[in-house]
């Protein structure tokens, strides 16, 4: 199995993973989006609102603010030795209290850990008119995509089969496939059809250039062959800012090792009675 790096910065990156099973780029998959940790608002005390948002609205919309969350800093609540009151190991407070006009902005938010503010202060959270006001106060804890969308530290998560297209030998070269190619796939090359290797992975598999070939009155049988790789997969990951898009990859990669580890484990104990 192989994991070959295409592009990544902070938001996204992009990778191709190589002698996998389906079902595992699949776990890969899933271990982003609902299995990688972070901070997210779970609960909101509000001792001032007069925003046009009623308080359930503003509660939400703060809880969908991403926070910036380090690896290991704090443990979930529910494994932690404060059995759920809330202490600085499993919990980050914020404090916001703002007054119109003006927007409230995610930078408003003040955390009790620096480490732990929002990931954007540009994310608008209510307008308020003169004589407004929102004084607040949030509490922020660790947890997975799992139990909700507030944890999930993917916006974009997903993969494609890589692509493999063949040009057969009762090709004419009437080129419409070319033309019918969205992707710009296909190129000319005289009377000749090519894939254009740059380009091929970002063919999506649309089978437009089978159909237009067939159109040609080709016969029965296309001349061009779109299939995909049955153990190779396009991933493309963007994170919303909590965790920068490579480290997803690798705690959801060390993730998927520690439960193999633990089920290995299990059933050596099985096995040995
Ligand atoms: S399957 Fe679609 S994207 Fe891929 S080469 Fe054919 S027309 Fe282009
Ligand atoms: S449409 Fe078919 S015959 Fe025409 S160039 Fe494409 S593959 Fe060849
Ligand atoms: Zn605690």
């Amino acid at each position: 199995m192989r994991i070959e790096c295409q592009h990544r910065d902070e938001h996204s990156c992009r990778f191709v993973l190589s002698g996998a099973l389906p079902s595992f780029a699949n776990s890969v998959r899933r271990a982003m989006a609902a299995e990688v940790p972070k901070l997210a608002i779970d609960s909101v005390g509000i001792y001032d609102n007069t925003s046009g948002l009623y308080d359930e609205m503003l509660a939400h919309r703060l809880g969908l603010v991403p926070l910036r969350t380090e690896e290991g800093t704090y443990v979930p609540i529910r494994e932690c030795t404060c059995e759920g009151q809330g202490c600085d190991r499993c919990t980050v407070s914020y404090t916001l209290s703002v007054e119109g006009p003006g927007m409230v902005w995610s930078r408003d938010l003040i955390p009790n850990d620096p480490e732990a503010a929002p990931a954007s202060g540009d994310i608008p959270i209510v307008k308020l008119e003169k004589g407004q006001k929102v004084v607040i106060e949030a509490r922020a804890i660790l947890s997975t995509g799992k139990e909700h969308a507030k944890w999930q530290p993917t916006t974009v998560c997903g993969y494609k089969n890589y692509p493999r297209v063949s040009i057969d030998a009762h090709c004419d070269g009437c080129g419409a496939c070319v033309d019918a190619c969205p992707r710009r796939v296909l190129h000319l090359v005289g009377r000749k059809v090519e894939v254009d290797g740059e380009r091929l992975e970002d063919c999506s598999l649309c089978r437009l250039c089978d159909k237009a070939c067939l159109a040609t009155g080709i016969g029965e049988n296309s001349a061009i062959l779109v299939g995909s790789e049955p153990d190779r997969f396009i991933f493309t990951v963007e994170s919303d800012g909590a965790i920068p898009a490579p480290e997803i990859l690798r705690q959801s990669i060390s993730i998927i090792r520690a439960r193999g580890e633990e089920l290995s484990r299990a059933l050596s104990e099985i096995a040995e009675g």
